[in-house]
């Protein structure tokens, strides 16, 4: 019997022959995982009349953990993100999103090493939109204060446990004085709880300009949903694109790993996307399962296959294909075992 049983959800577009090429460098790192495939977007619609399948549901509540591929959620008119619905139906309140320099990919910035928390459930995110008049459309921005306690909370817990020296609360507290001043007021008070962590906070704007001009002046930011979703593609950018940003949505019964980026619709099919940030958010989920070994391993080869710069994807320069690029972890494994 396997150690392990994840549920695996390839999404849509670039997601299915991502997660097929993660699941092979994975499955090669010698840990055991019986991968239970289950369904999610557009073709749901069609099949089961719901974006999110009770099957889907039902195996992520029984397995506690899942690697998700991305959704596609049509801009402007269409149904809503199955996406953040899945956040939804499991509460999934901490979207932990790591951004750490690459050593073989030369950047303006090389020293970047945060993790970012954004919360994952409340903000303008709870898409409740009306029209006021056909000229006038209005979306809340819900901010609570049990939300935001539980994300500062959860925010100094990890940096804790992952050995974090400050954790800095990014707002527009100088402008919307109730939400975001609520969001700060909350991350105030669940700081109390943590002597040991050095606390600052920053206003939103001035955040993306010092992540610009210093970003190794942070460490953990913690930020309020909509900001949290602009910050982390700034990070992904800086640290040498989407391709190579993991993050995970946590909450209180289970845990959903996935890339920041979206289902880059105008790749899916030509297998020539970069898989790295898939694979970076199975690292945190083999981390997760305890099975450190396996995720050194992985990472360990992934890092050595981009500093050769051989067998890499076009978005960094090479000319491999996403098959070829996860076959040239799995070799590198071998070769370092
Ligand atoms: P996107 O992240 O799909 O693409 C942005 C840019 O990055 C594009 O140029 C794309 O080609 C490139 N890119 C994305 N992933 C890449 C990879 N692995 N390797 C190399 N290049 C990559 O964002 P978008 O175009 O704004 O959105 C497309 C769809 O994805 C939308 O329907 C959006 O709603 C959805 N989306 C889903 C999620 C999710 O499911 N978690 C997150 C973001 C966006």
């Amino acid at each position: 019997m396997s150690k392990h049983v994840v549920t695996l959800i390839p999404g849509e577009g670039i997601g299915p022959e991502i997660c097929e090429a993660v699941r092979t460098v994975i499955d090669a790192s010698g840990v055991e995982i019986r991968w239970e495939y289950e369904e999610i977007g557009l073709d749901c619609l069609e099949k089961f009349g719901t974006l999110l399948p009770e099957k889907t549901i039902q195996s992520v509540a029984k397995n506690r953990v899942a690697l998700k591929g991305p959704t596609t959620t049509p801009v402007g008119t269409g149904h809503k993100s199955a996406n953040v619905t899945l956040r939804k139906v499991f509460d999934l309140y901490a979207n932990v999103r790591p951004a750490l320099s690459v050593p073989a990919l030369k950047r303006p910035w090389n020293n970047i090493d945060m993790l970012v928390f954004r919360e994952n459930t409340e903000d303008t995110y709870a898409a409740i939109e009306h029209m006021v008049s056909s000229e006038v459309a209005q979306c809340l921005k819900v901010i609570t204060w049990p939300g935001s306690y539980r994300i500062a909370d959860f925010a100094f817990r990890w940096a804790i446990a992952h050995g974090r020296k400050k954790v800095v609360c990014v707002h527009k507290a100088n402008i919307m004085k109730m939400t975001d001043g609520l969001f700060l007021d909350a991350f105030r008070e669940a700081a109390k709880k943590y002597p040991e962590i050095t606390t600052a906070d920053i206003i939103v704007d001035n955040c993306a300009m010092q992540l610009v001009r210093n970003p190794a002046q942070f460490d953990c930011l913690v930020l309020p949903n909509l900001y949290g979703d602009i910050i982390t593609d700034l990070c992904a950018g800086m640290v040498g694109g989407i391709g190579f940003a993991p993050g995970a949505n946590i909450g209180n019964n289970c845990a959903i790993f996935e890339a920041v980026h979206g289902s880059a619709p105008k790749y899916a099919g030509l297998k020539k996307v970069n898989p790295s940030a898939v694979l970076g958010s199975g690292i945190m989920m083999l981390r997760w399962l305890g099975e450190t070994e396996a995720a050194e391993r992985i990472d360990k080869a992934m890092n050595a296959v981009l500093e050769e710069g051989r067998r890499v994807t076009y978005d960094i320069g090479g000319t491999a294909s996403t098959d070829d690029y996860a076959q040239a972890i799995v070799d590198k494994m071998r070769e370092q075992s």
